[in-house]
């Protein structure tokens, strides 16, 4: 076992200009809701920790949204 050896899922960020490891897979149509010039390749996002957190805040708002939408 080599230390230098990094784990098989840290793709790079999915975010154009970004490519940091990704810490969080996500479904890309979930990813595009927050990020819209994603790439078209394969069904999943993976995201970086900062891009992650973006999305959860860019979700979340959505989802206040949706609610007083009611
Ligand atoms: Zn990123």
């Amino acid at each position: 076992m080599s230390p230098a050896d990094p784990p098989e899922d840290a793709e790079p960020c999915l975010v154009p200009g970004c490519g940091a490891p990704s810490v969080r897979h996500l479904a890309l149509a979930e990813a595009r809701k927050a990020f819209d010039r994603l790439p078209d390749k394969g069904r999943r996002a993976p995201l970086c920790r900062d891009h992650y957190r973006a999305w959860k805040k860019a979700t979340k708002e959505a989802r206040k949204l949706d609610r007083l939408a009611w």
